[in-house]
């Protein structure tokens, strides 16, 4: 059977992820994501009434024009989790393909809802669930789609695997291995190493932290950290505001609780908090406390603030985006004085998240920090663990699959370097089985 992959987006940047795999007649298309960074830059891009071409052009969506060169049909398109960097062009591109979009239940939920924004084009391809664990045929050659668990820093993420005569194609994109998360279920090591023993063709691996050592912490440390920094504060009788990613439904968790155990009644403000957690709450998969506030227009956001500002700060927890300092993120207006909530001397500001390592980031985060610092608040940086796994992970991964041929992704040149390195020294050889590749190409592997 012929096997060609085309590694279409997100392989010369951390952002719109979008690859192709053919086997035979059946083609499976694996994300299809958004470079957020490319949009920001910009001010006041609507992206829901843009053109697809001229999104791609902007560098923002995949550029799938490279879809022409593969042969067969395409049979599904398989986010691997909610985030934007996954699903984020569904809306744009998933038009084109007569083909289902086959995710776990939380993608689904959050693709359906990015689909109803949408506004420039009618995306009317089947969304089908299937769990983490559970596999299904595709076309009439024998090949079949598998969903292993793994752990990362959204609910319900997995690695999709396609099952051809001629081996596995192991989709490694994102995850690290965490035995002892917050919500939901670790790491399925036994699986992938199940695999492995069966035989694999290929594993295209996110390389996000592979140049760091050792192996990342499980979200049950980051959770340990917040409590240590949230309990040292419970004499506190003034303002403590927190942010995370707002799609971090186990950190989200974490923080309600510990609010609630220093005395705090926690408060999720901001249009995305109140997205991914509510649809979270309603899809079963945490619970919350009865009455906890969820609030993501601005009217009713300011109605909470006055609400603490009379019943006193020191009552609540405000849980906000702006975590990177979103120039329109809640925490950023706080910095700037654009709502009811006064910040005073002493107050402290919980960053439970790192900067994305990225310009733009680093900018904002810089400015809504130092705006927060001028009204006195003591900040609380980087309490929080990655999502993605470190060099020991990844070393653990490549020898619990020991696949034939390795393609590096989710990073620019600079970032592959580490682990090509790391596959060199496990006895991969670059241009043989080891393909470091662009946006674009087209790799075949068995002709
Ligand atoms: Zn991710």
């Amino acid at each position: 059977m012929e096997i060609e992959i085309a590694t279409i987006g997100g392989y010369e940047e951390v952002g719109r992820q979008m690859t192709a795999v053919r086997a035979g007649e059946d083609v499976v298309i694996f994300d299809m994501g958004l470079n957020l960074s490319k949009v920001l830059i910009h001010d006041n891009v609507e992206t829901e009434r843009m053109h697809s071409l001229d999104l791609i052009d902007m560098g923002a969506i995949p550029d799938d024009r490279v879809m022409s060169e593969i042969e067969g049909d395409v049979k599904a398109i398989v986010p691997t989790h909610g985030h934007l960097d996954h699903i984020g062009a569904i809306s744009k591109l998933a038009h084109r393909y007569d083909a289902p979009i086959m995710a776990t239940p939380f993608t689904i939920e959050l693709v359906k809802q990015q689909i109803q924004g949408e506004e420039k084009f009618g995306v009317e391809n089947d969304l089908v669930k299937m769990d983490a664990g559970a596999s299904t045929r595709i076309g009439d050659d024998g090949v079949e789609l598998e969903f292993v668990n793994v752990t990362h820093s959204i609910i319900d993420a997995i690695n999709p695997v396609l099952h051809t005569p001629e081996g596995a194609i192991v989709y490694g994109l994102d995850k690290r291995m965490d035995h002892d998360p917050v919500l939901g279920d670790p790491i399925d090591m036994d699986r992938f190493r199940e695999i492995g023993e069966e035989g694999v063709l290929c594993y295209i691996e996110d390389c996000t932290n592979a140049q760091k050592k050792g192996r990342t912490p499980s979200e049950s440390v980051a959770r340990r950290h917040l409590k240590d920094v949230m309990y040292s504060m419970a004499d506190y009788d003034g303002g403590i505001v927190a942010t995370t990613f707002s799609s971090h439904i186990a950190r989200v968790k974490s923080l309600v609780e510990f609010a609630d155990d220093i005395g705090r009644q926690p408060v999720l403000l901001g249009r995305s908090m109140e997205k991914y957690s509510g649809t979270a709450e309603r899809l079963d998969f945490v619970e919350f406390p009865e009455d906890l506030g969820m609030y993501g227009h601005r009217k009713s956001v300011d109605r909470t603030f006055k609400r603490i500002m009379s019943e006193g700060k020191e009552n609540f927890l405000p849980i906000v985006t702006g975590h990177q300092g979103e120039p329109r993120a809640m925490l950023t207006r706080m910095g700037r004085g654009d709502t009811p909530y006064e910040l005073e001397e002493g107050d402290k500001v919980i960053f439970s998240a790192r900067v994305i390592p990225e310009p733009t980031n680093e900018g904002q985060r810089y400015q809504s920090e130092t705006l927060l610092k001028m009204q006195g608040a003591r900040i609380y940086d980087e309490v929080h663990v990655s999502g993605h796994l470190n060099r020991e992970g990844h070393y653990e991964m490549l020898n619990a699959l020991e696949a034939d041929h390795l393609i590096p992704a989710h990073q620019n040149m600079e970032g592959f370097a580490p682990y090509v390195e790391l596959a060199e020294s496990e006895g991969y050889e670059l241009g043989e089985d080891l393909h470091v590749t662009r946006n674009g190409n087209v790799i075949t592997l068995v002709e």
